[in-house]
């Protein structure tokens, strides 16, 4: 069944509602999906764990690292710090929490709430801009 997601009408500025279609279509710069369609040289595939941040020296620069954990770019971390104290404030430590425990299911969570469903489309926006071609 095909059914408009709350968070499209919530989410007002275009540039951070297309920051969150990239996000949950995989269609973003992040070397989890750049490398997905390359090969080495013998032809064989790029592996997951052999995608590796540009910023820091984790094997998968993918959208859960970026988001909530990549610790290797000081702007970064301002940002997620920042977005951690919104979400503390309006929601409290238990979504706080979940965004590390279960990343994929604080996304879920994070787009259906009507006081961070905005803060996080910004959020998301800001980081992927920080992740060009
Ligand atoms: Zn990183």
């Amino acid at each position: 069944m095909l059914a408009l997601r709350p968070y499209l009408r919530m989410i007002k500025i275009p540039a951070h509602r297309n920051a969150i279609s990239h996000l949950l279509n995989a269609s973003h710069n992040l070397a989890v999906e750049r490398y997905r369609y390359r090969r080495h040289e013998d032809g064989s595939y790029i592996t997951q764990d052999n995608r590796p941040c540009r910023y820091c020296d984790d094997r998968t620069e993918s959208e859960v690292h970026v988001l909530f954990n990549c610790g290797g770019c000081p702007d970064l971390v301002e940002k997620r710090s920042t977005f951690m104290l919104k979400v503390l404030d309006k929601s409290g430590p238990v979504l706080r929490d979940l965004c590390y425990a279960e990343p994929v299911s604080a996304v879920v969570t994070l787009l259906d709430h009507k006081q961070l469903c905005t803060d996080f489309a910004r959020f998301t926006h800001d980081v992927l801009k920080m992740f060009p071609l």
